[in-house]
């Protein structure tokens, strides 16, 4: 693990965390500078940065995390919707290098925005464009 990840730190134990869920592989704490109460984050303990580069087992423990939390999350905090996303990478906006799932508890008057609004502008693509995207998907 390396020595100055935060994550690690509090898989740890030698960071604080408002933990609210824990299995052997996974944790999930609040996070401590909240875009909504409840806004909680899903970490497998294992250090990894990007989310393709988690095992397949740990992988399904992390998002079977995701899924079974957020309705836990969101009745906790009275609301019927949330925003899950992962900012995969520096130029995503990831600070912390530690793969994690943010679940962001949402209502409807909180001002905020869906998450179409992170990328800033849609690409106008023609359908050929979008056609050679699909296929250099499908062959990565
Ligand atoms: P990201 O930009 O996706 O890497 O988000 C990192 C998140 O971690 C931010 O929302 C921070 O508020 C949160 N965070 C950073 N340090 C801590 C910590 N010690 N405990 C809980 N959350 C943290
Ligand atoms: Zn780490």
């Amino acid at each position: 693990m390396p020595e100055d990840c935060v994550f690690c730190a509090i898989v740890d134990g030698d960071i604080p965390s408002r933990t609210v869920h824990e299995t052997d592989d996974v944790l999930a704490f609040l996070d401590a500078n909240p875009l909504a109460p409840g806004h909680t984050l899903v970490i497998p303990k294992e250090h990894h940065q990007h989310v393709g580069d988690l095992p397949a087992d740990l992988s399904r423990a992390v998002f079977d995390v995701v899924s079974e939390l957020t309705p836990r999350v969101q009745a906790a905090v009275e609301c019927d919707a949330a925003n899950v996303g992962i900012n995969d990478g520096e130029a995503a906006g990831q600070e912390v290098p530690h793969m994690h799932a943010h679940i962001i508890p949402r209502s409807a008057d909180d001002g905020g925005e869906p998450i179409h609004a992170v990328a800033g502008f849609r690409p106008d693509l023609t359908d050929e464009e979008l056609d050679e995207i699909a296929a250099d998907v499908r062959n990565a």
